[in-house]
């Protein structure tokens, strides 16, 4: 169960892309907290650096500004790697129908630029972040694997380009890549600022300010929640993962399935405010609901999440009580 006791080689280094963001700083923390090096490779373009900071004490951990769709870049800070966790990309449905060719360089050419990378330099694993969103319009839930749909954003072709870009590399050149299609990811240290920002830390800062938070549609779409520390969990048992099942791609969650009013309600009443919801339209590129089929990732990765989404929210809501 959970992460805390899972062995690596001493001395082993990891190299976190998009280590200053929500995940991936929670993947630093994670490995530092293990007693192994982490290295960060982050550009800063929606991470942060007070981040960095929280790290920037431990002798195992380096910092390295930089841009993966620079492939030089990707080249050094893979030397003497020997877990890749590619978390570096641009997230947001609503925003990559607007910038379509940003998010083309970033998140395709940038984590082909990781994989080419990892192959030159010879290490050992590639577990990188992919996305429930790869399953588009297909209807059927729970969400399982080599069921998918057609596709309803530009983010969600990034998504399915890497995981393609990664099998390639698993063929053709031996590279060890696990893909993790994450289901909504919560939990501390996710950012509730921007137009962009996810709905949980974007609701519990706006009642913890007493203002009024806008609900997407109906409130009666629903999602599999996924607290990070099954991810960190997802992320480290990928890297201790057998090579027989490289190239595959997995479903990581808790496998449960919340109503996104029940939630809207549920922070309410945890933070003892009476504010009723704005409701507004749907968003293009959503779908109503979502959840996933998890024994892909328990039989092949030994997945085990510990946390359960009424677990996990509590943990959220703590945290961001004593920090925001
Ligand atoms: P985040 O925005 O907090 O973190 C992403 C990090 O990547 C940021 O620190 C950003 O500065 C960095 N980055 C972006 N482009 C870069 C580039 N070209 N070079 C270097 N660094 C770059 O987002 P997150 O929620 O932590 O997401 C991490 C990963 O997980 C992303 O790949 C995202 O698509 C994926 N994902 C997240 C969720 C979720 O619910 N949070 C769900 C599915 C998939």
């Amino acid at each position: 169960m959970g992460y805390e006791n899972l062995k690596f080689p001493e001395g082993s280094t990891f190299l976190v892309t998009g280590g200053a963001g929500f995940i991936g700083s929670n993947l630093c923390e994670a490995i530092l907290n293990m007693g192994y090096k982490v290295r960060c490779l982050d550009d800063l373009s929606t991470g942060k650096r007070e981040n960095v900071n929280l790290f920037l004490d431990n002798p195992n951990y380096m910092f390295i500004k930089g841009d993966i769709k620079d492939l030089d870049t990707c080249m050094k800070a893979c030397e003497g790697v020997d877990y890749v966790l590619n978390q570096a990309a641009w997230g947001s449905v609503p925003r990559s129908i607007e910038m379509p060719l940003f998010y083309c360089a970033n998140n395709i050419q940038g984590t082909l630029n990781m994989l080419e990378a990892a192959r030159q330099n010879s290490v050992k694993k590639f577990v990188y972040a992919s996305s429930s969103s790869v399953y588009g319009d297909e209807p059927n839930l729970p969400k399982k694997e080599g069921r998918e749909g057609n596709l309803l954003s530009p983010y969600a072709v990034t998504k399915m380009c890497n995981e393609e870009w990664a099998k390639q590399y698993t063929r053709h050149y031996g590279l060890d890549t696990y893909g993790l299609r994450y289901f909504n990811v919560f939990g501390r240290r996710q950012d509730p600022n921007g137009a962009y920002a996810a709905v949980i830390p974007k609701f519990i800062k706006q009642m913890m300010h007493g203002e009024q938070p806008t609900i997407n549609g109906d409130g009666k779409q629903s999602r599999d929640f996924t607290y990070i520390d099954n991810v960190i969990e997802a992320n480290l048992k990928a890297c201790l993962a057998s090579r027989e099942v490289a190239g595959e791609a997995f479903n990581i969650a808790y496998g449960g399935r919340e109503y996104l009013i029940d939630i809207y309600y549920n922070l309410t009443d945890a933070l003892n405010v009476n504010i009723e919801p704005k409701f507004g339209p749907d968003r293009a590129g959503d779908i109503k609901h979502s959840n996933a089929d998890i024994r892909k990732a328990k039989e092949m990765l030994g997945y085990d999440p510990e946390w359960s989404f009424e677990r996990g929210i509590k943990a959220a809501i703590k945290w961001y009580r004593d920090n925001l």
